[in-house]
């Protein structure tokens, strides 16, 4: 709260300047534009802050239910496609909804929404090819998978991706910032979260090639 209610004041402040219709204020209205994207930013990097340092304090997982990844999934998808209002790259989706698992719903759609935000995000529209699949693995686990053919990462940075605010390149991350507004933190949550249900999170990548994120989800989190 401490850190929520200053910034609720000051981006309703600037709410109010951007949508009065005043002349005097349209020389402002380039800079109030960026400082509302800005207040933006910095409420996620809160939010998002504020869930790690939750998740790193409870040993349980809160709000545990029977959910149904394949729901999650899709609208992890829908949004992505509808917050990159560009082009996207082509993507597959192969889920089985049969596959339920007990968990928080909350936290694992986080999971799954910024992988696939991630696979969006760095990977080229034009030429681009995402698959996401939500199944059941030749080993009996239950698995989250998106494959990307993007941008990928050097082996000397794929142990690093998980790391709070660790950024691979930083001209590449600013190029796309705009689309998203990416925060660093989106795969130590990813990881946090799937500790905390048990699961295991694997990274394959190769520069210039694509990259592979997958979420395996134990047994006891089978229903
Ligand atoms: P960000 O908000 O910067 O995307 P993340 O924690 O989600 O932060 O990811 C950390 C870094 O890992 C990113 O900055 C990016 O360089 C790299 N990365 C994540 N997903 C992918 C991907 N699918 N393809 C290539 N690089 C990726």
């Amino acid at each position: 709260h401490e850190l929520r209610t200053p910034l609720t004041v000051f981006k309703g402040y600037i709410e109010t300047l951007l949508s009065k219709d005043d002349e005097h204020l349209e020389i402002w209205r380039k800079a109030l534009e960026e400082m509302n994207r800005q207040a933006e930013r910095m409420t996620r990097l809160v939010e998002e802050l504020l869930l790690l340092s939750r998740l790193e304090s409870e040993n349980t997982v809160r709000n545990s239910k029977a959910i149904e990844p394949s729901q999650l999934i899709n609208q992890a998808h829908r949004k992505a496609v509808q917050l990159n209002q560009s082009e996207s790259p082509l993507i597959s989706l192969e889920l089985d909804d049969t596959l339920r698992i007990y968990g928080s719903e909350e936290e694992l759609y986080i999971v799954f929404s910024n992988i696939i935000m991630n696979a969006v995000r760095y990977t080229n529209a034009r030429n681009g090819v995402i698959l996401i699949k939500w199944e059941r693995s030749p080993e009996g686990k239950l698995e989250f998978k998106v494959k990307d053919n993007g941008i990928g990462i050097a082996a000397e940075h794929l142990s690093r991706v998980t790391e709070r605010f660790y950024r691979v390149d930083d001209s590449r991350e600013r190029a796309v910032d705009d689309k998203f507004s990416s925060t660093g933190l989106g795969l130590a949550l990813v990881k946090h979260i799937v500790q905390k249900h048990g699961g295991k999170l694997e990274i394959e990548s190769e520069l210039g090639k694509g990259s592979t994120f997958k979420v395996a989800f134990p047994e006891n989190r089978h229903l």
